[in-house]
């Protein structure tokens, strides 16, 4: 997501956009998405540098690390970023976007807080009722 400076006006600007994951380089085998990357960006411009406000969502697919489940989990985020021009005339928000989200990408999750996992003899979801194994 690329902001031009000189689009900016005095009042600020807001800018939003649905980015790809791929083009992130956030699609990795620990980190999925059921949906875009939806970025929202309040820009305002303080002499040449940039100032902005972005709101990040996105719907995570995640899968129980308990139960093997695959569900989604939706991630919002609100980050301050400030670039200095530099004598640019655009700003590139990808690199930190995708550093933000790395950080709050959730890992390690259940499916919910009760999740009895699988059992451990048969692979039955036990989430699914008793499986009848010997405990
Ligand atoms: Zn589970
Ligand atoms: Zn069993």
């Amino acid at each position: 997501m690329k902001i031009f400076i000189n689009e900016i006006p005095q009042q600020g600007l807001v800018r939003e956009a649905d980015l790809d994951p791929k083009k992130l380089n956030l699609d990795t085998c620990q980190i999925n998405f059921s949906s875009p990357v939806h970025v929202k960006c309040s820009a305002t411009r303080i002499d040449r540098d940039v100032f902005l406000k972005c709101e990040i969502t996105a719907m995570t697919r995640q899968i129980c690390s308990c139960c093997l489940k695959e569900f989604d989990i939706k991630l919002t985020k609100k980050i301050d970023l400030y670039y200095e021009s530099k004598g640019q005339i655009s700003v590139e928000l990808d690199d930190d976007l995708k550093d933000e989200i790395m950080v709050d990408y959730p890992m390690k999750v259940l499916c919910s807080g009760g999740c009895k996992g699988l059992c451990p003899k048969c692979g039955k979801d036990l989430n699914e009722g008793e499986c009848g194994c010997p405990k």
